[in-house]
């Protein structure tokens, strides 16, 4: 194992933060990397909100979109995803308006990555969405829509059978519970999903996204696992988790040992990408408090020398 000074990892991440350190539309034509236009074809990440539990206004509930010839892929839909898609879609990215806002695929059932599913499925619809969503995750998904769709049900009845005339269609969702595996194709992209360790979960997943271009490969909520290594396998971009091992409220026992079996530390970090070999990594998720972003750098650079960047509510990768 090759131990880099930290130095190294501190002047690869100064160059890499440069990438990152903007979001919204400016960034995206340099991290793009292929100088595309916004509506080309090309394989885009779009980070919607890279956030956690804690509100933080600066950071909005976790929810990723890879964006493919014109179709939005959504993963999780944290508080706020819906209005988040409309922030990229002001950016120029137009597969990110409400009502094209058709699949999602859900890592885990976890709150901060769910609360905006009724989000999800009803204001695209009010905004004008037909086609039912399509959402993929874990078991329980079907358990929650049904909760979902009862907790909503008068709002429904209102919007079809009073002045407003919705539709009949755009406000169901068609739960696609799945299993390791393949678990979507179609002319775009294939998607597969995989099991990470997220503590006493039954089931998390990460997912691998195959364009004609890229493949990307989405950490979701998990501890360091091979898994991750297996599926990015010198990916195009990488999306991971982190926290901070030395935080305040890692002083209780309880929360250490939450921690260390639900979550990533940048040491861990740093590892799993060494062995991963992304040509990008990005830092998502990130439970942070007050770890600055050079002590980040350089406990991610202990193990990995290659590209990462912090990311930020909006960047486009
Ligand atoms: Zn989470
Ligand atoms: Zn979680």
């Amino acid at each position: 194992m090759v131990r880099r000074a930290g130095r190294v990892g501190v002047l690869v991440v100064a160059g890499a933060m440069a990438l990152g350190g903007a979001s919204g539309f400016g960034q995206q034509k340099a991290a793009a990397g292929n100088g595309q236009k916004p509506d080309s074809g090309a394989t885009r990440v779009v980070v919607l909100g890279t956030g956690n539990p804690s509100a933080d206004p600066e950071r909005w509930g976790p929810a990723v979109a890879v964006v493919v010839n014109g179709r939005a892929y959504l993963v999780d839909c944290g508080p706020g995803v819906v209005r988040r898609a409309a922030a990229a879609e002001k950016n120029g990215i137009t597969a990110l308006k409400a009502k094209e806002l058709k699949i999602v695929f859900i890592t885990h059932l976890h709150s901060d990555h769910t609360l905006g599913y009724p989000d999800l499925i009803f204001s695209p619809w009010v905004l004008g969405r037909e086609q039912p969503l399509e959402a993929y995750g874990p078991r329980g998904l079907k358990g929650m829509t049904d909760q979902v769709e009862k907790a909503w049900k008068e709002d429904v009845r209102v919007r079809r059978e009073g002045l407003e005339q919705a539709n009949a269609t755009g406000y169901k969702v068609n739960v696609h519970e799945i299993k390791p595996g393949v678990v979507y194709r179609d002319e775009n992209v294939t998607v597969t999903a995989f099991l990470v360790k997220h503590g006493i979960w039954k089931e998390a997943y990460g997912y691998k996204f195959e364009t004609k271009d890229r493949r990307v490969v989405i950490s979701g909520d998990t501890a360091p696992t091979e898994a991750v290594v297996k599926a990015c396998d010198g990916c195009d971009v990488l999306l991971h988790e982190v926290y901070n091992p030395h935080g305040e409220e890692l002083k209780e026992e309880h929360w250490k040992e939450y921690f260390a079996t639900f979550h990533t530390s940048p040491a861990e970090l740093g590892e799993i990408a060494r062995q991963a070999r992304p040509k990008l990594l990005v830092v998502y998720h990130q439970v942070l408090e007050k770890l600055p972003e050079q002590d980040l750098a350089e406990q991610i650079g202990k193990e990995y020398a290659g590209n990462w960047v912090m990311a930020k509510d909006l960047a486009v990768y």
